[in-house]
């Protein structure tokens, strides 16, 4: 094979597999949203039959020839080089798991999916215990055929976060408590801002229009990007122009989907303002998953959660809510950043959510070393939120089986999101030394917001590594102190600390 033949074996190899992929994609979708109930088995099914005709292409022996031609060719441009790394680096993760434990880990996630939702319904951990111990015990073996020399928990890190490990995190975390966990107490002791005119009756018909504005306000184009409903909202990408965005509606506080469908909408303009270039190639996706979080947050909270924003947000609530009539962006930006220890994650105001986080790895890092039991993660977990956050967890439903992510495999996916607010925090820095924010965003204009966050994150896609990226745009390494000074300022400023 030469190298021109060896391109055109990579070209022809990620046309198919991008195909596997927008199909699996739009019926996971479809499974998430629209499809009845008693599908999952039969998706499955399918899903199973799928992956095995993605794993056959991937570990193509001839695919994984022309990626070593293309990466020992030094006059390949950067962007095929990158493509043949990733997809060398894809393939040998397929290629040191037989295709028939591959299948049937595909299989178990997709029922544990299944059996983890009913289960949170019930709170019932026990129906849920033996897919994680399965879930768990693939992970090791695959962790250990992939890189034995390494900590198992640190192979699945670096899955998420190109060049993350423990030995970066535990000192992030530990700074993390060190300075949040006095602030979360400080500012307990306050009085807490009213929140009564978004607590009340909010029709979701006028929710869904509100959705519409708000979409508009962040400027995504609606031809590219579509909204459905969801329990757990997400984003879904197939390329540029098939983005998919969910939330959910609560008919007493039109705040929740609101947060949500920024967050979500900071996802899709990631995805949405990717370079043509690297479309219908494995670099048209977002670089990482603490990079991803970083866009999402970033419009949800230091965007979305300012006081600029909600004197730009105050005229279309009011457009869809009587209740806002009389109510100022001061009072508004108060009660959005309510801060309060709670039970739940995904609801979590922006000073606490990270430590929901760092629970998370701390349980992931136990699991991965052996050291925690599967059987002894609820005992763990309620006893982190007391220690921590100083609240008991009443039931398994609004404590260990709140989240999904374990279900589906995804251990290691969670320090991405505490990563994303410490990068958000850093890129800001960045950006007010570069540009006006908080002038056009107090007038609805986030343009400039959005085209600084292209210019140096969307439209690398996957081409650069996280790490990469943030120095790109800060032009310098990660720095936590930025989140922690962020924070900081932000929560004595409005509790009067
Ligand atoms: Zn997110």
């Amino acid at each position: 094979m030469n190298l021109n033949e060896a391109i055109g074996r990579l070209n022809d190899a990620e046309r198919d597999l991008l195909a596997y992929s927008h199909a699996m994609g739009v019926l996971s979708v479809d499974g998430d949203t629209v499809a009845p109930k008693n599908s999952a088995e039969g998706r499955a099914q399918t899903m199973s039959v799928l992956s095995g005709f993605y794993h056959e292409i991937i570990t193509d022996p001839a695919l994984r020839e022309a990626c070593g031609i293309i990466l020992a060719a030094p006059e390949v441009d950067r962007v095929t080089r990158r493509r043949a790394e990733e997809r060398k680096e894809e393939s040998d993760d397929f290629f040191i798991t037989p295709k028939d434990e591959y299948m049937a880990y595909e299989a178990l996630v997709q029922e544990a999916g299944a059996v983890w939702h009913e289960a949170k319904g019930k709170s019932d951990w026990e129906a849920f215990r033996p897919y994680l111990e399965k879930i768990v015990d693939f992970n090791r073996r695959y962790a250990a055929r992939k890189d034995a020399s390494k900590a198992a928990y640190d192979v699945l890190l670096d899955n998420y976060e190109k060049g993350c490990s423990m030995a970066a995190l535990d000192p992030f975390f530990a700074d993390l408590r060190e300075k949040l966990t006095p602030l979360i107490a400080a500012v307990g002791q306050k009085p807490q801002p009213d929140t009564s005119f978004i607590t009340g009756r909010f029709p979701v018909e006028k929710q869904r229009i509100f959705s519409d504005k708000l979409m508009a306000l962040m400027g995504i184009n609606r031809d590219d990007c579509a909204i459905g409903e969801t329990e757990h909202p997400f984003t879904d990408s197939n390329n540029k122009h098939d983005v998919r965005i969910t939330t959910h509606y609560h008919e007493e506080d039109p705040t929740m989907s609101m947060y949500s469908v920024i967050h979500e909408g900071g996802h899709a303009l990631y995805e949405l303002g990717v370079g043509d270039e690297l479309q219908g190639t494995c670099l048209e996706g977002g670089s990482s998953t603490g990079i991803h979080e970083s866009q999402s947050r970033f419009y949800e909270n230091i965007i979305g959660r300012s006081l600029p924003f909600c004197e730009a947000l105050l005229p279309l609530m009011r457009d869809c809510f009587l209740q806002m009539r009389d109510v100022t962006a001061e009072q508004l930006w108060r009660a959005v950043n309510k801060a309060q220890p709670s039970l739940i994650r995904t609801e979590a105001d922006e000073l606490t959510y990270s430590m929901h986080v760092m629970i998370r790895y701390e349980l992931e890092k136990a699991m991965m070393s052996g050291e925690l039991a599967v059987q002894d993660v609820p005992g763990e977990w309620n006893r982190m939120y007391k220690t921590y956050l100083g609240i008991d967890v009443p039931d398994h439903r609004r404590g260990v089986l709140q989240d999904s992510h374990w279900s589906f495999g995804g251990i290691g996916y969670f320090p991405g999101y505490a990563l994303g607010n410490a990068y958000g925090a850093q890129m800001l820095r960045a950006m007010e030394r570069d540009i006006d924010v908080w002038g056009p965003v107090g007038r609805g204009d986030l343009s400039q917001v959005t085209a600084w966050l292209r210019e140096h994150v969307h439209r690398h896609g996957r081409l650069l590594l996280p790490a990469e990226i943030l120095r790109s745009a800060v032009g310098g390494p990660f720095d936590p102190s930025c989140y922690t000074d962020y924070l900081t300022k932000k929560y004595s400023e409005i509790y009067g600390l």
